[in-house]
């Protein structure tokens, strides 16, 4: 997608702090953290929102989120515990529209988010 943000960074035409890379998925450190741990974990496909998931997805998605909890313990969040979320559209906070879960740790969160 010629214009993604996240497509540039997956083909690195824009820098990224790179923590983990395979054949399916990217993840690199947000560049405006919310807490001392924020990675982002992208797949290398093009998927604009939530809502354009299919069904030959589910594997994919379920590679983020076994990867959120692989890094969890790399990064050493594990044990105190994390937060990971995605954000879909304008009232869910979606500002770049290309899938991605957010990995946070370091800090406490709070239920329900603000
Ligand atoms: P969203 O609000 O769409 O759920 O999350 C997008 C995230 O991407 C935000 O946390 C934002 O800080 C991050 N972000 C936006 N532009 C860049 C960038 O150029 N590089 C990196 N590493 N993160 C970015
Ligand atoms: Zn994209």
């Amino acid at each position: 997608m010629e214009n993604c943000l996240f497509c540039k960074i997956i083909d690195k035409s824009i820098p990224s702090d790179i923590v983990y890379e395979n054949d399916n998925l990217l993840a690199f450190n947000d560049i405006n953290p919310e807490a001392p741990v924020h990675v982002l974990i992208i797949p290398k496909i093009h998927i604009p929102t939530l809502n354009d998931l299919k069904k030959e997805h589910v594997g994919l998605l379920g590679e983020l989120v076994f990867t959120a909890g692989i890094l969890a313990k790399k990064l050493g969040i594990d044990k105190d515990g994390y937060r990971t979320n995605f954000n879909c559209n304008d009232a869910g906070g979606q500002t770049v529209y290309h899938i991605h879960l957010h990995l946070l740790g370091g800090r406490h969160f709070s239920w329900p988010p603000g």
